[in-house]
């Protein structure tokens, strides 16, 4: 077995880059989110990731 994989043991398993003590073994809390929420089902959505969709929502919905 090549024992070459002592860098990757040292970055996130998810994008690859290098990975933080607080969110081991990945480099940020989007990435262990979506490793977490990828265990409860495909059909749960990312809201981390995802931008809000109430972005585009300026004034909508204050009716006086
Ligand atoms: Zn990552």
């Amino acid at each position: 077995m090549p024992n070459n994989n002592r860098a990757d043991r040292r970055t996130c398993p998810l994008c690859g880059d290098p990975r933080e003590e607080a969110f081991k073994p990945f480099c940020s809390r989007g990435c262990r989110d979506r490793d977490l929420l990828s265990w409860f089902g495909e059909t749960y959505r990312v809201p981390a990731v995802e931008p809000p969709e109430g972005s585009l929502a300026g004034e909508q919905g204050e009716e006086d």
